[in-house]
């Protein structure tokens, strides 16, 4: 038996319909941008492998940084007890973010960093001794898998399963320069019920990378903080220069009470994830009273292993031609996008710093669950190039070391695709 069935009869893949879904390819092995299969196909992973990788795959650096650090000490409890990695990455985290972020939760991946800081903003309150437990999202919102996760993220296909289950959020449109004045209303009509307002900055993603625009984010963040609403910035996919900055944050100049971290922390190297607040949050959890504790952890809370390689990746990320790279990608991919955005199959263009979204005309057929989302993700996969379309949309993300010939070679088949589907 070869992997692909080995891998059939024994597991369950993520986001898969497994009665249906093409055969799982075995990959061996990767290097910068791409990865290789058994039979050393070559696939240049446009995606960053789910948004995660930032570095390129098996960054030697990354590697040497890991194996250090796990014949030193793989794990310890993280109650009652600390390590040098966890200390030195919450300092070094904490220099680059906005100063109002003052303490570093540290969790295992994009959900649980939200579960925490949606636990912080209604514990919060609960401490204090106010009734607030309503929070305010985006519609089409994507905060991840779990339960508070997927509750405060837009209804859909995903969560039908679920809805009856889902504690009641507030949903409102994106904001823009036509209805940001009645949002503001909505605000501040709750607000003596709002717990917190919890935002994926500048893109929403899994949406089907839907942007908008920073402006109107500062004027909803400056309202909430007006109101009193504690505000949570979903960074997991955004944060380590997603967005052509190093934080989508830095696109403003209101700061927000929390932060999620995830996706690119540890340069797609494993799983891990982090929260951080501010002293006024961390201080309404400090009493003589237990029962004001934040009673939540996870068994690998603060890994040194990840902790290690997040503190490798922020070496890389901080290094001169890094920064060069995210701003090569983004004018690369403006070029692309002027050169296409006029073809009749092109519904529309749209780029936030290293992502380029590109939207397929359909006519009136556009559901995420299309025939065309298939069509496209196999003929870019037969090109050698992995890209995951959400539904009619095709996105570029790549790692940032991606090469001009890279980026050209995607670029032209995106082109052909254009002609051929
Ligand atoms: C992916 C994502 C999450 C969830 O992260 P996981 O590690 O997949 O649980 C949360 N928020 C945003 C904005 C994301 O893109």
């Amino acid at each position: 038996m070869n992997l692909t069935e080995r891998d059939k009869k024994v597991i369950w893949h993520p986001y898969t319909q497994m009665q249906t879904a093409l055969p799982h390819i075995p990959i061996v092995r990767g290097e910068g941008t791409c990865v290789y299969d058994a039979d050393e196909k070559k696939y240049i992973d446009a995606v960053s492998s789910w948004w995660v990788n930032i570095h390129g795959h098996a960054h030697p650096y990354i590697a040497q940084k890991v194996a250090e650090q796990l014949t030193k000490l793989e794990h310890v409890i993280f109650a009652g007890f600390t390590h040098e990695p966890a200390v030195e990455l919450a300092e070094r985290l904490l220099a680059i973010l906005p100063p109002n972020q003052q303490k570093v939760f540290y969790s295992d991946n994009g959900s649980t960093a939200v579960e925490v800081a949606i636990k912080m903003c209604l514990q919060y309150w609960h401490n204090k001794g106010e009734q607030r437990t309503k929070i305010l999202a985006f519609k089409n919102a994507y905060h991840g898998d779990t339960f508070g996760a997927m509750s405060v993220s837009g209804r859909s296909a995903f969560t039908a399963a679920f809805d009856s289950l889902l504690f009641e959020v507030e949903f409102i449109d994106l904001p823009d320069k036509d209805n940001i004045d009645s949002l503001k209303s909505q605000v501040s009509n709750l607000k003596s019920e709002l717990a917190c307002f919890i935002f994926e900055p500048l893109v929403q993603g899994s949406a089907g990378m839907i942007m908008y625009e920073a402006e109107y984010l500062n004027e909803l963040i400056s309202h909430c903080r007006e109101e009193g609403v504690l505000t949570i910035d979903d960074e997991v996919f955004t944060g380590f220069g997603r967005t052509g900055k190093p934080f989508a944050c830095n696109h403003l100049t209101e700061q927000p009470d929390i932060m999620c971290f995830s996706k690119g922390i540890t340069g797609g190297t494993m799983a891990f994830g982090l929260t951080t607040c501010t002293q006024d949050i961390y201080d309404a959890f400090l009493s003589e009273d237990k029962l004001k504790t934040l009673f939540h952890g996870h068994s690998y809370t603060a890994n040194p292993v990840a902790c290690a390689a997040s503190l490798a990746s922020l070496d890389l990320f901080l290094a001169p031609g890094t920064t060069q790279n995210i701003q090569r990608i983004a004018d690369s991919h403006a070029i692309f996008a002027e050169k296409i955005k006029l073809h009749h199959k092109i519904k529309n263009v749209r780029q936030t710093g290293t992502i380029l979204a590109m939207e397929w005309e359909t006519g009136n057929n556009t559901s995420y669950f299309s025939s065309l989302r298939d069509t496209l993700y196999k003929y870019f996969l037969d090109a050698g190039i992995i890209m995951r379309p959400l539904g009619n949309i095709i996105y570029i993300l790549p790692p940032y070391c991606i090469t001009d010939a890279e980026l050209a070679y995607i670029y032209s088949k995106i082109e052909d695709a254009l002609e051929a589907i």
